[in-house]
């Protein structure tokens, strides 16, 4: 028995690598390190292993798992007969995070990370997504913290716009392939704003930040903008307001934007904090 048990198990574990990618960005603080190493526990918790202790300046990629309870979209196919169906049964869905720790949380480099994984022939699984971790205790009005987040927001979207449009196919494919949750992270605090609130402050401040890019372009080309500069306006050269929703329909790029906080799982129900972002993660598996 014993070596058909052993076969079993490997045949899973070979039929079942980690097929995406997901890509930590955000400014520092916001939390990203402290939710990857909640994910390394829980994953090492659920399958009987040790956790990896890493403290390495350089970017870290970590397979982890999904916890079973969360649905994944490939799963929307499958029979309901499918005993791989049932909850406690189902193999561990596996993915890949990738953070970009340390003193290296430089923007220009997290960005050019992401143009060269997008860009890269050979990349083994592509990224499906992009967190772009927020503290949502420091985006109240009159704060510098939401200028800032918003500044770098727009310009992982606008990186992800470009390379969407860009003559390569294969580059114009994979970024087409990847999806933005903005993480609303430390939901715990009193402090923190809902979900909700930190969308309508993030649109309102890529709006201000686009017009005033339009503006340049229109200055640097006397009046006469021509095409190429169309796609240097996140959402494209329009009339109408920036919103995540006018982004969906002129790139095909979504983004959602979703509350948690990364607290102990002590302190919650079996994570119930990051649920919202594990549904969101498992959505695109
Ligand atoms: P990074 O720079 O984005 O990697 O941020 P860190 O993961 O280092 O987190 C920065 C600080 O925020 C740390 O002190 C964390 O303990 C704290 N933190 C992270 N997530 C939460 C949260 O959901 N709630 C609270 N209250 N604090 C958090």
């Amino acid at each position: 028995l014993l070596p058909v048990l052993l076969h079993l198990f490997l045949y899973r574990k070979a039929v079942n690598p980690p097929s995406s990618t997901f890509l930590l960005l955000g400014p520092s603080g916001s939390g990203k390190t402290a939710f990857l190493t909640l994910l390394e526990s829980a994953s090492s918790r659920r399958s009987n292993t040790a956790p990896r202790t890493h403290t390495s300046q350089n970017a870290t990629s970590t397979t982890v798992t999904l916890p079973p309870s969360v649905p994944i979209a490939s799963n929307q196919y499958r029979s309901v007969n499918d005993p791989s169906l049932s909850e406690t049964k189902r193999n561990p869905v596996k993915y890949i995070v990738k953070d970009t720790p340390g003193h290296g949380k430089l923007r220009s480099s997290q960005l050019s990370q992401l143009e060269a994984i997008l860009s890269s022939k050979k990349e083994k699984s592509p990224i499906s997504g992009v967190i772009f971790f927020v503290d949502a205790a420091s985006l109240s009005d009159a704060a510098e913290g939401l200028r800032d987040c918003a500044t770098y927001l727009h310009d992982v979207l606008l990186l992800l716009q470009k390379l969407v449009f860009s003559n390569q196919k294969h580059v114009s494919q994979a970024a087409s392939s990847v999806s933005v949750l903005v993480a609303a992270n430390k939901q715990d605090l009193f402090t923190a704003l809902p979900a909700g609130s930190i969308k309508e402050r993030l649109e309102h401040e890529i709006e201000r930040i686009r017009k005033s890019r339009q503006k340049g372009l229109m200055d640097a080309s006397a009046g006469a903008a021509s095409n190429e500069d169309e796609y240097e306006v996140l959402g494209t050269n329009g009339e109408e307001d920036f919103s995540f929703q006018l982004l969906e329909d002129e790139v095909g790029t979504q983004v959602s934007v979703v509350g948690g906080a990364v607290v102990s799982e002590e302190d919650t129900e079996a994570g119930a904090a990051i649920r919202g972002w594990e549904e969101w993660i498992g959505a695109r598996l």
